[in-house]
């Protein structure tokens, strides 16, 4: 069974990218659970927070660039939210690793 997210990368699945680099690409949730709601995933395709390694984790670095970059570029002024659900407890249901940006109103703590 395919990868949706590397689908995504490779364009053979639609979505609506926001930002993308050599390494990440940033596109809008499907399914928004906020206002603002964009999903941030490395090219590569690392399963989950548990495949992170010092050879790979590089690209989890830009992943937070990237986040910066977007909250200026879409005027998140008043803040944002970066969620990794990581396996079946996490609520992870796409096993390639990303980060889930989310933003345009307040949003509850703890999140439940
Ligand atoms: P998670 O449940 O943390 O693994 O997050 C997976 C996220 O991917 C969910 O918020 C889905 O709405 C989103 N998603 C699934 N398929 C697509 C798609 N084709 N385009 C954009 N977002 C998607
Ligand atoms: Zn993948």
């Amino acid at each position: 069974m395919g990868c949706i997210f590397c689908g995504i990368i490779s364009g053979d699945i639609p979505s609506q990218k926001i930002y993308e680099t050599e390494t990440v690409l940033a596109f809008k949730d499907i399914d928004p659970k906020a206002p603002f709601h964009a999903v941030i995933i490395p090219k590569a395709h690392i399963k989950s927070a548990m495949e992170i390694t010092g050879e790979n984790s590089p690209v989890i670095a830009e992943i937070f660039e990237a986040a910066a970059k977007i909250a200026t570029d879409e005027n998140l002024a008043g803040g944002f939210r970066l969620v990794n659900n990581c396996g079946a407890d996490g609520g992870q249901t796409v096993d390639h690793f990303h980060i889930h940006m989310l933003a345009g109103r307040v949003l509850a703590w703890p999140p439940g």
